[in-house]
């Protein structure tokens, strides 16, 4: 004899687990058990519904027994999670012409017709698998029935099935096999199931929410799924079932607490509201989560269908946790744990809301989380004179490079067409926090006609309004509805419980005043990079910055170097107030020379006029300094080696400044960082240097300070000598921005314009300038970091490229033995709770 595959009725003490029935079984066991009024369940494990599945017969008619005589029945999907899906909600099974005649007189013509109507479709279309446009009928009436049923038997040679029993196995059946079907199955991989996930059903007696008295059903929420904030939110509708109130949203609905704008389930059914309320209160302690419950009225009396986690924005579940923690319903550690770092950009910058429509006009790389609406402009001057008329604009450039910073400063968001995560308009957008998208390089910038080609052939000009979504990686036409950041009370005390568990130290990389105050809101433990030559971008200061660039000659280096020291030594000495004596590592300066050349002969013409030299000189100068290849010229270390002057004006305004703030209480002991190191000789004749100039401040001064030494690894040489390097420095600081470049020989600037062709072909699994390379860079980050700690055990190691804000990166150099990671400062939230996940 065959066996029938087995089938449990839910109650407080049946053998029923997520990992044999699934998520919606446990759960509503679980509401039995608060004594919720849920309606008598059968489960069917997930090995019955592979066996159904397989083609053995389903156990119908002995579900049926576990029930009254003649129910009717509901079917729920119930997979493992519920982020699974599953075949859709089957109602009303059981519904024959018998039942259909005594509903007629119980309840009416009109509810038993729309009833036996709908399930006749539901019927037809999921389980019989017949063409949905023929049972489409949107009024319900005896016609439309009638109609409905002699479609199913043109279409089945059959008449309608009215045994329950047959009904029951084969919507059974359909269920489980919709389960193993390949869309089904592709769809519920996306979101991480396995490849043999399984699937429950639970068979439900139904609730009639139409008929007689308060009939009608709803869904109740105790947080608004946006805000996370306690309120009562949810969905009734009189003469409905199951979830029809969302279905079926606007007529007819009833507001759940009594508002003004009409009539409320509170009013209507105060007894049931009541009930509802304290269930809520019940579900949110025993099951630990903010429940939405799904419910029926029937004649009055009150079910509970199901309960799933209340659906929420990031925001809200930050707010969730956090207000679940404090009423000790869960711990402080699993808080934490509910909220995934990256949703943390979400409440740190404006996002389009989500419930709004989205008019994609051009798709880039996501280079700067957030997102803005402004008038679009082509160049830095009109961003600055936008601004000055109080007007929002987007900035849209080829790329960006120094001279745009002004504009950049101007702009609520960035938009280029070439680059990459790493580019000057990536990394300078993130430091401001600004959206950006960059590498969009399926639009044609007409920047002369000052107007943008979308792919299309839809044409933006100058002035047009757009809404940036640098979370996204899209520009969308017209001005998109707005969610404001959310950075109060709850977000600080999340992450300072996020703090207390967390074994890796968080910095920042912050370049200016601005920048540190950013770091230390969001509690950076200090600066991990000072990008000097960042302090230089405004366009004040750029030219002082060229003017040492340009200069022929020691002479006129040294009167660019006395305009520059003290330039220095109040940046200074703001980043060590502002930082209040956490650490701050600053880099030496590294100025790749083409970010610095004036590129247009209207820049070449306003630097002669700021040097006060004739054209020719200046343009001369500038073909003798340009480089073929600037990102591997002249550049960081070999700047110090070649013209050691301008490393000693800068130690001696870090000096200086360390003193000046020490005179007022701040004790600061500060580190200086070698930037593009790729032999242990450039460290020893640069710390020779920075020692003696070191020595002279305090002779001058006669006080004592101490200062750190360390070496930034960014050549794959650094790396592999990073053994010999060790025996100079104090601390190693991986930079993996130009470590990625140059061990894969790829151009930062330039790499935008091919990586989603290696991303989509699989020749990269993702962007290395954006996903630590775990393999290659990550290999030589480990020798790296071996070699130099075989030398000097008590050595500091560190990440500072652009990677140090990833989780995965965090994860990596936390198991590597790191001291910290320093990632922009929006970015400091997000790295501060993915290293307390990885410590939990
Ligand atoms: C790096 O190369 O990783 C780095 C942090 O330096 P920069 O981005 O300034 O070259
Ligand atoms: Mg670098």
């Amino acid at each position: 004899m065959q066996k029938h595959p087995d089938h449990t009725p839910i109650t407080p003490t049946a053998a029923i687990a997520a990992t044999t029935h699934g998520w919606r079984a446990k759960c509503l066991q679980r509401l039995v058990r608060l004594d919720l009024p849920v309606p008598r369940t059968v489960a069917l494990s997930f090995s019955a519904v592979r066996s159904i599945a397989a083609g053995q017969p389903a156990p119908a008619a002995a579900i049926l027994t576990a029930f009254d005589a003649a129910p009717l029945v509901s079917i729920r999907p119930s997979p493992e999670n519920p982020d699974w899906g599953g075949p859709g909600t089957i109602l009303n099974i059981g519904l024959n012409a018998e039942r259909h005649r005594l509903l007629a007189s119980s309840h009416g013509h009109e509810v038993a017709d729309a009833l036996y109507l709908r399930f006749v479709q539901a019927y037809a279309i999921h389980v019989a698998r017949l063409d949905p446009d023929m049972f489409d009928v949107s009024a319900p009436s005896a016609e439309a029935l009638r109609t409905a049923l002699r479609a199913y038997e043109q279409e089945t040679d059959e008449p309608f099935p009215q045994d329950p029993a047959v009904q029951l196995t084969q919507a059974l059946r359909s269920m489980a096999r919709a389960w193993e079907g390949t869309t089904a199955r592709l769809l519920r991989q996306a979101k991480g199931a396995p490849a043999d996930a399984a699937l429950g059903l639970v068979v439900q007696e139904m609730a009639l929410g139409m008929g007689h008295g308060v009939s009608g059903s709803g869904v109740i929420q105790f947080v608004d799924p946006t805000t996370g904030l306690p309120q009562v939110t949810g969905r009734y509708l009189s003469q409905s079932l199951g979830r029809d109130a969302l279905a079926r949203a606007a007529e007819g609905t009833i507001y759940l607490a009594r508002d003004p704008r009409g009539p409320s389930l509170e009013e209507l059914a105060p007894e049931a509201f009541t009930a509802l309320i304290h269930h809520g209160i019940v579900c949110r302690r025993r099951l630990r989560e903010e429940m939405q419950i799904e419910f029926t009225l029937e004649d009055g009396a009150l079910k509970v269908l199901d309960a799933i986690k209340v659906t929420r924005s990031s925001r809200a579940t930050l707010k969730i946790a956090v207000a679940l923690a404090e009423d000790d319903i869960i711990g402080k550690d699993e808080a934490v744990l509910r909220v995934e770092p990256r949703a943390l950009s979400e409440l740190l910058h404006p996002q389009v809301d989500p419930r709004g429509a989205r008019d994609v006009v051009v798709r880039g790389i996501a280079a700067s989380p957030g997102a803005a609406v402004g008038r679009l402009v082509f160049s830095s001057a009109a961003a600055q004179a936008s601004a000055a008329r109080g007007e929002g604009c987007i900035l849209v450039r080829r790329e960006t490079s120094p001279e745009d910073i002004r504009g950049m400063h101007a702009a609520q968001g960035v938009l280029t067409e070439r680059g990459g995560m790493t580019s000057h308009a990536a990394v300078i957008a993130r430091g401001l926090g600004l959206p950006c998208v960059v590498g969009a390089s399926s639009m044609q910038l007409d920047a002369r006609e000052r107007r943008l080609i979308a792919p299309g052939g839809r044409i933006l000009r100058e002035g047009d309004l757009v809404t940036l979504d640098g979370t996204a990686g899209e520009a969308l036409a017209g001005a998109a509805d707005m969610l404001a950041p959310a950075l109060d009370d709850d977000f600080r005390k999340f992450l300072g419980w996020a703090d207390s568990f967390r074994d890796i130290g968080v910095r920042a990389n912050a370049d200016t005043p601005e920048d540190a105050q950013v770091a230390r809101d969001f509690a950076a433990e200090g600066i991990g990079l000072c990008r000097t030559e960042h302090m230089f971008f405004e366009s004040d200061r750029l030219i002082v910055m060229r003017q040492m660039i340009f200069a022929d000659d020691a002479k006129d280096r040294a009167s660019a170097l006395t305009r520059l020291l003290p330039m220095q030594r109040e940046d200074f000495i703001h980043l060590f107030e502002i930082m209040a004596g956490l650490p701050v590592c600053i880099r030496l300066f590294d100025p790749p020379l083409h970010e610095f050349l004036p590129h247009t002969r209207e820049g070449m013409r306003e630097l002669a006029e700021a040097l006060d030299k004739p054209l020719s000189d200046i343009t001369r100068r500038a073909e003798a300094l340009s480089e073929f290849n600037p990102m591997l010229g002249m550049r960081g270390v070999r700047l110090g080696i070649v013209l050691p002057e301008i490393y000693e004006m800068q130690a001696q305004a870090i000096f200086e400044a360390t003193l000046a703030v020490g005179a007022r209480g701040i004790k600061v002991e500060p580190e200086i960082m070698i930037p593009l190191v790729s032999a242990m000789r450039e460290v020893e004749l640069v710390k020779t240097r920075i020692d003696a100039v070191a020595a002279a401040v305090r002779t001058k001064r006669t006080v004592q300070f101490g200062y750190k030494l360390g070496v930034m690894v960014e050549t794959p040489r650094a790396a592999l000598r990073a053994g010999d390097i060790a025996q100079h420095a104090a601390f190693l600081s991986f930079g993996t921005n130009d470590l990625t470049q140059m061990t894969y020989g790829l151009s930062r600037d330039d790499a935008g314009r091919f990586m989603s062709a290696y991303v989509n072909q699989g020749v990269f699994p993702e962007d290395p300038f954006h996903m630590l390379d775990i393999d290659g860079v990550g290999e030589l980050l480990l020798i790296g970091a071996d070699r130099g700690r075989a030398t000097r055990p008590d050595l500091t190691l560190s990440i500072c490229g652009e990677h140090g804000g990833n989780p995965e990166s965090i994860a990596f150099c936390r198991k590597a033995g790191f001291n910290y990671v320093s990632c922009s400062p929006y970015r400091v939230p997000l790295a501060r709770l993915a290293a307390a996940h990885l410590a939990l």
